[in-house]
């Protein structure tokens, strides 16, 4: 195969005849097939169903002497901080246990800052003339979306495959109109990628000009890997703390991709003293999220080492349809130079470059022969990219059958959109 930019137009006229062809014939197959949201498939949920097998004995409703069924406990089950913070690699003391949706207390402690401010908050952010965020982009759009929502102005940081540009990073914080960043450390949504040692330095010695910068370490991907072995992550709270920054941070996770989507458990980490401040806060929103639930999950994942092992069943789900789709853009679309993509080896995504300015036009013809994927610019601030080229696939929900038909008119489109931007 000659790369796209190396034909001659009379080459790529009759590339273009023929891709088009294909296009025609797979449209015609009028399929409906999703690439587009990170959701574990079917096999992946009827393998931890058995969740619901326990708590049959009144023995089982008491964790620590505590009734589970009742009111009690704001900041969690005991036992449950002890597992996150197992996981984690944080102290249980510094574990806050909240409802099903980690995204939910990600939305709740930028909505108290808004409202209420943080603990060392001048003023409610409310108050403030602007306020700006820093996004590490290609990054989640729904980050993206919370801190749009209340009208911050959003800033975009060029992720590196080290995670974000520290340089840029470390320069913007100077201003104290920035008052946070979001953050996916470890299998990035969407690149995949881990953060660096040397970025995590950086980040946690960080002396931003704002007193109540938020760093939002949202670590949703912290046990996932579908290759290779479970890999070490630093704790980023004692991170902080060994920089005196121990009020900055902010660790969420949940068991969303452990156990079940909107049906699991969630928690934020935070310092002994942000934990007080914002108990008094969450105490008046609430008197206690589901403790059951979080029985139910303590009782099945056990522990760090046990999650683990689960984990491992997840990964021989998900490795043969991320490899599915790395195999068939290593075969269709490197020769023909169009495109460039990381290969993760842990998270829900596989982030691809389509040459500037065929995303969101590849999305469409996509969409044309029945395939969905994330929208183009949806992993950028505003969802908005402004080179028009990245493109975010999720793999995991398809069986891989269907994988492999939708990636098959993935690349497809990729090329006839390439084709069309070259000329033909
Ligand atoms: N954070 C990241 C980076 C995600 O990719 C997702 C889901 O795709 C979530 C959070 C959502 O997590 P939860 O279900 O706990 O709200």
């Amino acid at each position: 195969m000659i790369p796209y930019g190396k034909m001659t137009p009379q080459e790529r006229r009759g590339e273009y005849e023929r891709v088009s062809g294909e296009f025609a014939d797979l449209k015609a197959r009028g399929l409906k097939l999703n690439m587009a949201r990170g959701k574990p498939g079917k096999e992946q949920l009827d393998m931890v169903s058995d969740l619901f097998e326990l708590m049959r004995t009144p023995e089982e409703y008491v964790s620590d002497g505590v009734d589970v069924r009742n009111y009690g406990e704001l900041s969690g089950l005991p036992a449950a901080k002890r597992l996150f913070a197992d996981i984690l690699g944080c102290r249980p003391e510094q574990v806050f246990v909240g409802g099903n949706a980690s995204l939910q207390l990600m939305y709740d402690t930028v909505s108290k800052a808004y409202t209420h401010g943080l603990l060392h908050s001048p003023q409610p952010w409310c108050r403030e003339k602007t306020v700006k965020w820093l996004c590490p982009c290609p990054g989640y759009d729904r980050h993206f979306m919370v801190t749009e929502s209340f009208g911050f102005e959003l800033i975009p940081v060029p992720m590196t495959a080290e995670g974000p540009d520290m340089d840029a990073v470390e320069q913007a914080i100077q201003d104290p109109s920035v008052k946070g960043m979001w953050n996916v450390p470890k299998y990035s949504n969407p690149d995949g990628i881990i953060y660096s040692a040397e970025v995590i330095r950086r980040i946690a010695a960080m002396k931003p000009a704002a007193p109540d910068f938020l760093l939002m370490w949202d670590n949703a991907y912290c046990i996932h890997e579908f290759e290779g072995d479970y890999v070490e992550f630093p704790d980023i709270l004692s991170e902080c703390a060994r920089y005196g920054n121990e009020d900055m941070v902010f660790e969420f996770a949940s068991t969303s991709k452990v156990t079940m989507p909107g049906a699991g458990i969630s928690c934020f980490a935070c310092s002994e003293a942000n934990m007080e401040y914002l108990k008094k806060l969450l105490t008046i929103q609430t008197i206690g999220f589901d403790k059951v639930n979080q029985q139910r999950h303590v009782l099945y994942l056990k522990d760090k080492a046990h999650t683990l092992s689960l984990m491992k069943r997840h990964a021989a789900v998900l490795g043969p349809k991320f490899r599915a789709v790395l195999d068939a853009l290593d075969r269709e679309i490197a020769p023909l130079e169009i495109a460039q993509w990381q290969r993760p080896k842990g998270g829900y995504f596989i982030s691809l470059n389509a040459m500037p300015g065929t995303a969101r036009r590849t999305w469409e013809l996509c969409r044309e022969a029945g395939v969905t994927l994330t929208g183009a610019g949806a992993t950028f601030p505003y969802g908005k990219d402004p080179a028009d080229s990245n493109l975010r696939i999720a793999p995991s929900l398809p069986p891989v059958a269907e994988l492999e038909q939708a990636i098959a008119i993935f690349c497809v489109c990729l090329k006839l959109s390439a084709l069309e931007k070259l000329g033909v």
